[in-house]
This record gives C-alpha cells, structure tokens and sequence, in this order.
C-alpha cells in the first residue's frame, strides 16, 4: 500500500507541475492579450500551486485532489466568463468527471474516505451551464484577439483528448489486469498452489476436441489420508497434500495436472510418455516420501487408476473408467497403479 502512495504521489508531483507550467503560460498570455482580471487571477492561482507541493509532500493527497478539483472549476468558469466561449475552456473541465471516479477508485484501494465524484461532477455540470449560458446572454469581458483564441481552443481541446485517451486507454488496461488475475484465481488451487479442477475440465475438454485418441488420464487418491487427519491434525494433513503436490509436479512435468478435489489429483498427458513408467514412478516417489510436519514423520500411498482417452466416448466417461480402477486398485490393497 505504501508503495502505491508513493507512486500516486510522484503522480501528482508530475500533475501539479504540469498544471503549473500550463497557468505560466496563462498568465503571459492574458497579459498579452489585455484581459487583466485573468492575468491577475492566474498568477493568484499559481500561489495555489506552490502550497500544493506542500499538500503533495506531507501526502495529503485527498485534500490536494479535492482543491484542485475546486481550482480547475472555478478557473473555467472565470476564464469562460472573461474570454468567452471560443477559447475552449469550458470543455475541459467536463474531460475531468471521468477522472474524478477513478480517483474516487484509486482513493478506495488507499483507504481514503469516499472523495465524492457525484458532487463535484454536479457541480462541474451547474458550472459549465452557469458560465456558457451567461456569455451567450452578456457577452464576454474581455474580446480578445482571434489568433489568440485560436491557441486557447486547440490547447483546450489538446488537454482534453489526451486526457480522455490516457483515461480510457488506463481503464481498459485496469479491466484487462483484474480480468486475468480473476480468471487464474478461479483455476488455481489456493492450498497446493496447482491448477484445480476447472482448470482440468477446460484441458480435457480441449483434447476432446481436438485429438483425443493421443491422450491418457490418470486419478489418483492419497491412501488412508482420513487417518493422517485424524491422528497428526488437519494441518498436517495440509502439509502432506502440498508436499505430494510437489512431487507430482517434479515427476510429471511434462503432463498437465490439476488438484481434482480433496486428497485426489488429476494427470493427463499424450501418449508419447510412458504413463506406465511414469505413474509407477510418481508412486514410488510419494511412498519413500518422509512429509515432516513440526516434529511429526509422516508417510502416505497413493493409488492411481488410469484410462485412455476416445473419441467415443465424453470426458466424464474418461473420468469414470480411471476412478473405476483407482477404486479397483483401492479394493485390492493400495499403494498401486492399475490400467
Ligand atoms: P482411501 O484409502 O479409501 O482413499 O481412504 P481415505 O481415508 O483417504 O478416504 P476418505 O475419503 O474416507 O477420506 C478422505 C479425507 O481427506 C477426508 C477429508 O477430511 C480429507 N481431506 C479432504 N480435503 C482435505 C484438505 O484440504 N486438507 C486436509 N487436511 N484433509 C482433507
Ligand atoms: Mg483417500
Ligand atoms: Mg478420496
């Protein structure tokens, strides 16, 4: 979290000084222009600024946020007001309201109390309104050179593109991260770490598709495991599951395997790889195994039953054959791979 506050601080050092600079150049050309009150009002609201850093520094970014939401719509305002509205400055304060919920957004993750983008969108809204319609009525202030005009307008309506650009381009990105997070949260096993069962089905239904009859799937369940609970704890019973996940994944590889639920596991691979050899050895390994758990030395079996995949026949019916050995190979004394 500190970290993210540092990087929304940098931020907002960046976006100050950018503001800054862009009022700079405000004051010059407002002076040059002749429209006194702007002039002298910008140059007020570089004062602001420099109080900013201040704000930014002692990382009261909420208040520094809020303010500057304040100054940005009364800034429009009287620049509307004073130059009318071929200027543009109208516009981009309606480029902020999208902005305004994402630093409500980023300000959640902070914990930072609700910073109210509803309130301030409806009072950018009764502004806008306020001053176009007030110049349309009475005119401007000040009538300032067109060429001038001009600058204004295509630096306004620069702002607010880019703005909108770095907005939706920024959101879309957000979306696309959470999205994929979510996706490998949903498939991924929190306890073991691998793939769990909707990942496996999606795999299956894949080869299903695809080339089926190059293909084997092996279940296997850990031996006795409701006795590992029963007398070391279900912690260790924990500590037993993740280290046998540990060896699956060392000895096979090179298949695709999956948590299936509990203390089962799925493997599925190409026929390429000699499954006999491979599950006998995937057995041997979990059998010399010693899981050590705080000061306990714990050993488990596994038995593996193991079918091939068809076309013939749907995923489920794949399952059931190998679940259909692995409880034959259950029923004639564990610790065994049967095909
Ligand atoms: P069998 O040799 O026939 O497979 O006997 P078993 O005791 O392994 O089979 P049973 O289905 O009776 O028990 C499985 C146990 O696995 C029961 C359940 O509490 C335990 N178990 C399932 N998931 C977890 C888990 O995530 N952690 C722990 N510690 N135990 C689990
Ligand atoms: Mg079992
Ligand atoms: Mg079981």
């Amino acid at each position: 979290m500190d970290k993210l506050m540092k990087k929304m601080q940098r931020l907002a050092y960046i976006v100050n000084s950018l503001i800054a600079l862009y009022v700079v150049f405000f004051v010059v050309i407002f002076r040059y222009a002749g429209a006194t009150y702007l002039w002298k009002i910008s140059l007020g609201a570089l004062l602001y600024y420099a109080i900013a850093y201040i704000l930014i520094w002692k990382k009261k970014l909420q208040a520094y946020v809020a303010s500057l939401y304040l100054i940005i719509i009364a800034y429009m305002f009287v620049a509307t007001i004073c130059v009318g509205l071929n200027s543009g400055f109208q516009v981009y304060c309606l480029s902020m309201i999208p902005l305004l919920f994402y630093f409500d957004y980023l300000g959640e993750q902070l914990n930072m109390r609700k910073s109210r983008p509803i309130l301030y969108s409806a009072l950018i809204g009764v502004t806008y309104y306020g001053c176009t319609e007030y110049v349309l009525v009475s005119g401007s202030i000040y009538e300032i050179d067109r060429k001038i005009s001009v600058i204004l307008l295509g630096l306004n309506s620069l702002w607010v593109l880019l703005l909108l650009i770095f907005y939706s381009s920024l959101m879309v990105k957000l979306v696309r991260e959470y999205e994929r997070k979510l996706k490998e949260q949903a498939m991924v096993d929190r306890l073991t770490g691998l793939y769990n069962r909707h990942f496996m089905m999606d795999q299956l239904k894949k080869i299903d598709a695809k080339d089926a009859t190059k293909h084997w799937v092996a279940i296997f369940d850990i031996d006795n495991f409701k006795a590992v609970n029963d007398i070391y704890g279900h912690n260790a019973g924990d500590a037993v599951l993740i280290g046998v996940a540990d060896i699956l994944q060392e000895v096979c590889s090179e298949c695709t395997y999956a948590r299936w639920g509990g203390e089962e596991f799925l493997i599925t691979a190409s026929n390429s790889i000699d499954k006999e050899a491979l599950l006998e050895r995937l057995r041997q390994a979990v059998a010399d195994k010693e899981f050590v758990y705080e000061d306990k030395t714990i050993s488990v079996t596994i038995t593996v039953g193991v079918s091939s995949c068809t076309v013939d026949e749907s995923v489920d019916r794949w399952i059931q054959r190998a679940d259909k050995l692995l409880y034959e190979g259950k029923n004639s004394g564990k610790n065994r791979v049967v095909m």
